[in-house]
């Protein structure tokens, strides 16, 4: 019990004090309406946190999680945040050493059914990698990451192609890489896909020709391709 108080005081001292460094003009601007111009679908994993992106995700970043970042658990939400609220954008960002994607490698039959149903969903993408050398299981996580994540653009291209399509939409699939696994730094968010290319050489031959030299330089700058 003391525990828990001790973290609910100081939740609520610093929630106080956030509330007391904004004005409320800051709270005023989007009191009527939100306007968020990203939805993120991430796993709801304690490390990974919409403040990565460095922008302040209020009002700009319409957040949905689950564990495993799976479009199917939670697609309503998702519907909401490209259908209704119209972003222009929408990310699938898994991470590296997903407990989730962990737990679905292994044997999780012992798990309650809520939880069983929600990883069921990680299977058909961890397939593509059991042909893989088992012998080194952490490689397997990630690589079974990374499937996922395309597993889910995917199946995100398949109900927004339309609006991809009409250019009102950009499926971005990506990994937050806190481990520096890939080698290109800690704590870094490496797209690994746009609407469901996985190389350069594909997503640049779809881009539109004025926005070819941007699309260029942002994926030379972020992309990795594996
Ligand atoms: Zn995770």
């Amino acid at each position: 019990m003391g525990k828990f108080l001790e973290i609910l005081t100081s939740l609520f001292s610093g929630q106080k004090r956030y509330s007391q460094k904004k004005d409320s003009h800051f709270f005023k601007k989007f009191l009527t309406k939100q306007t968020p111009y990203i939805t993120l679908l991430t796993c709801s994993d304690s490390r990974v946190q919409s403040e990565i992106f460095g922008i302040d995700p209020t009002n700009a970043i319409f957040c949905v999680r689950n564990i495993g970042n799976q479009l199917i658990n939670n697609l309503g939400s998702v519907d909401y945040g490209i259908i209704h609220l119209q972003t222009p954008l929408l990310i699938i960002l898994g991470h590296v050493r997903c407990g989730a994607v962990t737990a679905a490698l292994g044997d999780y039959s012992e798990e309650n059914t809520a939880v069983i149903g929600e990883l069921n969903g990680l299977c058909i993408p961890i397939r593509r990698t059991l042909e893989d050398n088992r012998e080194n299981f952490e490689l397997q996580v990630e690589r079974a990451v990374l499937e996922n994540v395309h597993y889910q653009v995917d199946l995100a291209v398949r109900r927004y192609r339309d609006r991809i399509e009409r250019g009102k939409l950009t499926v971005i699939g990506a990994v937050y890489d806190f481990g520096n696994f890939y080698g290109k730094g800690f704590g870094r968010v490496l797209p690994v896909n746009v609407n469901g290319k996985k190389s350069v050489k594909e997503i640049l031959e779809r881009v539109d020709k004025k926005e070819k030299a941007a699309w260029e330089n942002f994926l030379k700058e972020n992309f990795l391709e594996v």
